[in-house]
């Protein structure tokens, strides 16, 4: 069975004040669920609106990530209060929470992002972090949220680094599906992984436009944020479990096992993984194009102000063993790095981690 989208879908600068008549119809007592300070306005407001609306409405965050230690402890209010449905509201961690403690009790989830760092608003999918950041593992859900509310006002809120960090997750979907599936026959996965090359074309084109003039009244931001919290998710929902992440996220987790004194965002970190990636192409898949793949993100990704290398995400893989944390994470038994149609060994991340590292790349 597969899950391709959220049953109801609001877009659009009015998408919040639009979804409240089918919210309250499908719910009396929802559990609004967020995380961060800076956000918390937009919850009250949230909040006020379904008050207003006559619900028994409450109010939760997460401590830390999307870990088990939070869901456990925010399941017990739920179970406490009678909620009967959760408002999953923040960025892709809230989201990723909201739509696991749903599905763990039958209550229907309503994702309502507050900036366009991910598609997890869309997805059929949880990622479980332990309370200091570090990457579990990722769960499929059985199914997409019931309404999905990517209100532009909200988006229009949120700082410009989530954008560009939104914008190198999506970008990512091009570089791991088009090679995870290049020995897939299906039609479908294929044409979901043609959508996510036209979703590439176009961030390349918007990206620093967007970036750099957020409003509504730019077509590039609009285009952008839209690609970057729906595009990226339906691709996932159409090309379904073989339209797969690969090395850039299976990076991206092991750089989650080291700490660092600064926080970066998820696709601020898939976004050096997808250039590690395309490096491990080259060295073991003989990928000719490689090298100029790598120029033309560099391009892109530097106008963006996203870090690209490890060093600039805080870590020094070559201090203690840091490297083979990386390395031993990279090629764990269920790792996405499996997914690659070529044989990855704990040397070779070594190797291509090492060679990226050092190397100074003129662009
Ligand atoms: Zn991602």
């Amino acid at each position: 069975m597969q899950s391709i989208s959220p049953t109801s879908i609001f877009r659009g600068n009015d998408a919040w004040v639009e979804a409240l008549p089918k919210i309250t119809e499908l719910s009396k007592r929802p559990l609004v669920l967020g995380r961060s300070l800076k956000t918390a306005l937009l919850r009250n407001k949230i909040c006020k609106d379904l008050k207003d609306r006559n619900l028994n409405v409450y109010l939760e965050n997460l401590q830390f990530d999307c870990c088990y230690e939070d869901i456990f402890r925010i399941e017990s209010i739920i179970l406490q209060n009678k909620c009967d449905s959760i408002i999953a509201s923040g960025g892709g961690k809230v989201l990723d929470a909201g739509k696991y403690l749903a599905e763990n009790l039958s209550i229907p989830c309503i994702t309502v992002p507050l900036s366009a760092a991910t598609c997890a608003g869309w997805t059929a999918l949880s990622n479980i972090y332990t309370p200091n950041g570090q990457f579990i593992e990722d769960i499929q859900l059985n199914s997409c949220p019931k309404i999905l509310v990517f209100d532009h006002n909200f988006i229009q809120t949120a700082p410009v680094r989530t954008l560009a960090s939104g914008i190198a997750d999506a970008l990512a979907k091009w570089y791991e599906s088009s090679l995870t599936s290049s020995t897939i026959n299906d039609g479908i996965v294929q044409q979901a992984v043609q959508i996510s090359r036209v979703l590439r074309d176009q961030l390349l084109i918007d990206g620093k436009n967007a970036v750099n003039n957020q409003s509504d009244s730019n077509q590039a931001w609009k285009n952008t944020i839209e690609a970057c919290g729906l595009t990226a998710g339906l691709i996932g929902g159409i090309g379904g479990e073989m339209c797969r992440t690969a090395a850039a996220h299976a990076f991206h987790n092991a750089l989650t096992q080291i700490i660092s004194s600064k926080k970066y965002l998820h696709g601020e970190i898939v976004g050096v993984g997808i250039l590690l990636q395309l490096r491990l192409e080259e060295m073991k898949n003989n990928n000719k194009l490689a090298n100029q793949l790598i120029k033309q993100l560099l391009i892109l990704m530097k106008e963006l102000n996203l870090p690209t290398t490890i060093s600039e995400l805080g870590i020094d893989v070559f201090d203690s063993n840091n490297l083979e944390i990386i390395a031993d994470f990279t090629c764990r038994d269920k790792s996405e790095i499996h997914y690659l149609p070529f044989k990855i060994n704990k040397q070779d991340i070594i190797e291509v981690i090492t060679n990226y590292e050092k190397q100074e790349i003129s662009i």
